[in-house]
This record gives structure tokens, sequence and C-alpha cells, in this order.
């Protein structure tokens, strides 16, 4: 029997790469990973990602730009069966999205709506993507469940809705296994330097200046990696047709805490600049995992004091070029 294929887009980033590490586990599955290594983040840090699974026989690296690739060009640079898709290449992060929400539409919902339709052309059983808690934007209705009214604040959150959207009409219109996984502040090992425990940790390590904004009482679910990977495997496997799902920790923790708990672990002071609330930002962000515990077996169990932990061993382990950027 022939092994399981999965296209993982986006694999070379910080989610991408555990995803990958995780299903090569299973000797029964080989994996096809596009990533166009985009300048959001160094190269450097994502060939680092990726670095073991290189070596793998189950794994192959398309380098190539989403952007510029319809379905026709897609079958021919993948020309065999495959048989689940996880979509996580995106243009990530809030703020930069207010700046140029054109290549955000481009990346993050033109380049989905291709993938969807090769997605069809190659009868995939499932299609994974990764949305974001960001839709909920500032909705006051604590924690939030998968039926809240969604009120985005920035460009990128609205391309995330936008990927729901097109899920639906592709379930609708051509019977397409759609999951879309709204995924709550992702943290741990290999994480995106612009991702707020990074630059904190980072500029604990190099006793610089952290810029805070708004006045600590803001807060997130932050949810570590590990237990992202498990739910996000695991939702490739259901056998369902449309369906939205958090995926939190379901625990909340407060801006001035998370830096006291980084203080903690690196046994060192912060620096402290504080700034005014930016635009695009929620306030908070809380998930309600009652329908990810009860469809894919989901129960997160890494703590924020035991993942920051090993985010720090990961910055001790590759402080020189973790420290560079
Ligand atoms: P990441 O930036 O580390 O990974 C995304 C990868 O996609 C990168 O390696 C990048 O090079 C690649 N990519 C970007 N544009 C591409 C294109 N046009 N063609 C091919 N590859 C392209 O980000 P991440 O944190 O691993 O996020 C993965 C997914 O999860 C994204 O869709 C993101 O929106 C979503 N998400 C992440 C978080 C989080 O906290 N990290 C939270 C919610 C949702």
């Amino acid at each position: 029997m022939s092994k399981k294929h999965y296209l993982i887009t986006g694999g070379a980033g910080f989610i991408g790469n555990h995803v990958i590490r995780y299903l090569l586990k299973n000797k029964e599955v080989r994996v096809t990973c596009i990533d166009n290594f985009d300048t959001f983040y160094s190269r450097e840090i994502k060939l680092q990602n990726i670095s073991d699974l290189q070596e793998s026989p189950d794994f192959k690296l398309v380098e190539n730009d989403l952007d510029e690739l319809n379905p026709s060009i897609l079958k021919k640079i993948i020309n065999e069966p495959i048989d689940i898709i996880i979509h996580l290449a995106a243009k990530a992060g809030v703020r930069p999205s207010i700046q140029d929400p054109k290549s955000y539409i481009k990346t993050n919902i033109t380049a989905t709506q291709n993938l969807l339709d090769f997605a069809v052309q190659k009868n995939v059983s499932k299609f994974i993507f990764a949305s974001s808690s960001s839709v909920y934007g500032n909705n006051k209705n604590l924690p939030w469940n998968e039926h809240e009214i969604l009120y985005p604040i920035s460009p990128y959150a609205a391309t995330k809705l936008a990927g729901e959207a097109f899920g639906h009409v592709y379930n609708n219109l051509y019977h397409l296994p759609f999951i879309a996984l709204r995924l709550f502040t992702v943290y741990g090992p290999c994480m995106r330097p612009d991702l707020a425990i990074y630059q904190f940790t980072k500029s604990i390590l190099e006793a610089t200046p952290i810029t805070i904004f708004g006045d600590g009482n803001s807060s997130r679910d932050y949810t570590y990696i590990k237990d992202i990977v498990k739910g996000i495997v695991k939702a490739a496997e259901i056998d369902v047709q449309y369906e939205i799902i958090n995926l939190g920790n379901s625990q909340t923790v407060l801006l001035k805490d998370l830096i006291a708990n980084i203080e903690k672990v690196t046994n060192k002071k912060a620096l402290i600049k504080w700034r005014p609330m930016q635009p695009g930002d929620v306030t908070y962000t809380y998930a309600d995992i009652r329908k990810a515990e009860w469809l894919l077996d989901y129960h997160p169990e890494t703590n924020i004091e035991e993942g920051l932990l090993e985010v720090y061993q990961w910055f001790k382990k590759h402080e020189e070029l973790l420290l560079a950027h």
C-alpha cells in the first residue's frame, strides 16, 4: 500500500515544521512541503527549522510561491496523488497587515482559493485551513465559542475569515471536506521572531528594553506548539464535511504576568518601555475548546511556565542564530 501523502504549505515556518516532524513519525506517511521562504523573517531560521527533515526520504521540499501558482501549474509541480492538504502558508501578523493589506489579500485569500481549486482537482480527502482567533476581534462574550458573532479589526483577521468562507463555498459546491482551525496565540521552539514571547525573551536575554503596548492588563490565551500540533493532525484524520474549531489553551495570561514569568524562567529582569495600545490589536483572547475536546479529543497539557521554559532552552541552544534576528 502506498504511503499517505500530505501536502503541507508553509512547512518551513513555525507551526509547519512541527506538524511535519510529528506526521513523519508515522512510517506510512510522506510529506510534500511548499514554502517560498518569504521575507517576513529570516530564511536562515526557516532552514534551521527543517534541517533535520531534509534528511528524511519521506520529506520533499518544493520552494515555490503560492501567490504565483494557479492549479494547472500546481498540478505540474505536484504530479502525483495527494491525500490531505494542511494549508499553513500565510502572511501572518496583525500590525504589518495594516501597512500592506493588499499583499495579505493576495497570499491569504487569492492563493488559498487557488489551492482549494487544486484540492478539488486532486480529490483530496481533507483540507485543513489555519484560521486565527483574531477573527473574533474584541467580542466581549468570553470565552469565545465557534458560534460567536465575528468582529475582525485588522486586515489579517479579515483575510482569515475570508479563508473560512471560501472553505465553506468549496465544501458546498464541490463537497471538499474542510476544517478551519482557529489557532490561539501559538508559542514554543521555532516560533516566529515577531511574536511577543520571542521578542520579550530575546530582549530580556540581551538586557535591552521591551516595548509594551497598553498597560499590561491585556491578555492572551497562549497555546503551546505541541498541543496545537496534536489538534491539527487529529483534525486531518476525522471524517467531517465542514467544521470550524477553536484550538486554544483555554487559560488566559495577563501581559504583565507573562513578562513576570519570562523573568522567572530566565532569572533576569525586564527593562520596560510603555506605549499606547496599537490599532488592530485585540485586548484579550480566550478560547472555548469544548468542541475540540469533543471532536478531536484535544486536551492541551502544557502550562505557560513549562512552555516558556522550553522557549528559553531553545534560545540557549540556538543563541547565536536567534539573538542575531
Ligand atoms: P510562519 O510565518 O512561521 O509560517 C508561514 C510559512 O508560510 C512561512 O514559512 C512562509 O515562508 C510561508 N509562506 C508565506 N507566504 C507564502 C507563499 N505565498 N507561498 C508559499 N509559502 C508561503 O507562521 P506560523 O506562525 O507558523 O503560522 C502558520 C499559520 O498559522 C498561518 O496561516 C497563520 O496565519 C496561522 N496562525 C498562527 C498563529 C500563531 O500564533 N503562530 C495564530 C493563529 C493563526
